[in-house]
């Protein structure tokens, strides 16, 4: 049994941790204690004399020293705030979050010698970091218990209820499984899936993951989401969600406490009314593709803006046409706009364009006014192109060399818009690079786990 708790100060992780080593008859790392011990000096004074950075960069080493094997791990309130501690913590582990209201950790913390980490009076530093960190505690968290009203022997037992019977009771499994095997995914993961229900096989620790959408069979997620959970020691599954209805989705995620969603065409938008917490991008996008669950909260990110921003990072200023006015060219134009770039936004239905263009200040056109634009950068931003239709967007004698081809459909990878656009020697970027790129930030979203690009890469 490997047990990692975190959570933020107050929440109880020393005392539970204490008592959950000597139940369980397992050793009790607390990572502060270990700091402290290495450092010769007290985190009060390892924060004075270092800073908080010093004291990040000992908790580091800490964490890559920490033996394997059984044991019940305690970690400061900010260890999580590293992509590199939490792919540590979480090898072979069950991660349980603590938490607590916030006049709680107050009442709990107020006596502590411990360092502030900002200038506010502690109830707004609570509330400060609180609001910066919450997200990211449940991204990094595998169960979640509210310490708040609860004595130390209770919240020992609810752990210990976790590992042994986890969250997902077995009639919602089979229920799961029927659902699945009616959906019309797959046999090879309808047949994974029976793992679910198989009595000798099914680790009650596991989490689930999905990807909701109608038709959702085209998505490579289930594929390189188990590939990465592999990779990184995680007791997870991904899973296939494929309904129209999503509010059936939405109640088999309830029945199977779910951790995280991946959510395409066509719920998106629909999916936002039904979330707690939304970032700031994903409301401007009007679009969520990403959904983390955490005990009462459902966090929403959108991740398709960064896929586009990120290989287009040096065409800062420069002119763009987006063609479409869907999803997709919500978050390439709201990307773009991030990259101060002048936004025509062209689509068939001109009226789609228009009050796409209306939302973010940008121009609108149809389709033919492409040629008298002359752009920089091009993202095509419609289906046009993917298998099996292989058709361009755009013919050979309307593209300059001087341009930068961005194709977001990634099947084929090379489309025949790129296979032109090549030809006519302008600078490409496939749809894989945006695929890539906001999977990796999904992943970090749903595990705390920072995946290289070129990990990714390579397990598709
Ligand atoms: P969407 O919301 O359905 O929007 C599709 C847009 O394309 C609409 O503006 C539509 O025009 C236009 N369109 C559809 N068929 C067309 C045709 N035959 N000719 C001209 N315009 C056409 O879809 P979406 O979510 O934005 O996705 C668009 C594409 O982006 C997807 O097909 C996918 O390949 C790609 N995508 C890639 C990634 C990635 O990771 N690489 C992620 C997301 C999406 P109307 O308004 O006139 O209907």
């Amino acid at each position: 049994m490997r047990v990692v708790l975190i959570g933020f100060r107050g929440t109880g992780k020393t005392e539970t941790g204490r008592l959950l080593s000597r139940l369980t008859a397992v050793p009790f790392l607390d990572t502060d204690a270990m700091i402290e011990a290495s450092a010769g000096m007290t985190i009060h004074e390892i924060f004075h004399r270092e800073g908080e950075e010093g004291f990040r960069a000992r908790e580091r080493e800490v964490i890559r020293a920490l033996s394997p094997g059984d044991a019940v791990i305690g970690t400061g309130g900010g260890a999580i705030l590293d992509p590199v501690n939490v792919a540590l913590l979480r090898k072979g582990s069950t991660m349980v979050l603590l938490e607590a209201d916030e006049a709680v950790i107050e009442k709990r913390i107020a006596a502590s010698t411990r360092p502030p980490l900002t200038t506010h009076p502690l109830r707004e530093e609570i509330h400060e970091l609180l609001e910066l960190r919450r997200p990211l505690y449940a991204a990094a968290a595998d169960f979640r218990i509210d310490t708040s009203l609860k004595s130390q022997n209770e919240v020992v037992l609810v752990i210990r209820k976790f590992l042994d019977e986890g969250t997902v009771p077995r009639q919602a499994r089979e229920s799961l499984v029927s659902f699945l095997e009616g959906s019309g995914i797959p046999d090879s993961e309808v047949a994974e899936a029976r793992i679910l229900t198989d009595v000798d096989l099914w680790d009650p620790r596991t989490r689930l993951y999905a990807i909701a959408g109608y038709p959702a069979t085209q998505s490579r997620s289930p594929l390189l989401f188990n590939r990465l959970f592999k990779h990184y020691g995680l007791s997870c599954h991904y899973l296939r969600f494929q309904d129209p209805d999503l509010s059936r989705i939405l109640r088999l995620a309830d029945e199977t406490d779910l951790r995280g969603l991946s959510v395409t065409i066509p719920f998106k938008q629909e999916i936002l009314s039904t979330l707690t917490d939304v970032e700031v991008h994903a409301n401007a996008i009007g679009a969520v593709n990403t959904v983390v669950r955490c005990g009462t909260r459902r966090f929403g990110y959108n991740t398709d803006w960064i896929g586009i921003r990120e290989p287009l990072s040096d065409h800062r200023g420069e002119k763009a046409v987006v063609l479409g006015a869907g999803g997709a060219a919500a978050a390439a134009v709201y990307a773009l706009l991030s990259l101060d770039m002048e936004v025509t936004i062209l689509n068939r239905t001109v009226e789609k364009a228009a009050s796409m263009a209306e939302r973010f200040g940008c121009s609108y056109g149809p389709p033919s006014a492409f040629d008298r634009l002359d752009p920089a950068v091009v993202v095509n931003a419609t289906p046009v192109g993917m298998e099996p239709e292989l058709k361009s967007p755009l013919q050979k004698h309307q593209l300059r060399s001087t341009m930068t081809v961005f194709d977001l459909v990634y099947t084929p990878p090379e489309t025949p818009l790129l296979r032109i656009a090549r030809n006519s020697r302008c600078q490409t970027i496939p749809g894989t690079e945006m695929f890539v790129r906001q999977a990796a930030a999904q992943f970090r979203h749903f595990t705390g786990i920072a995946p290289p690009l070129d990990l990714i890469r390579s397990a598709m």
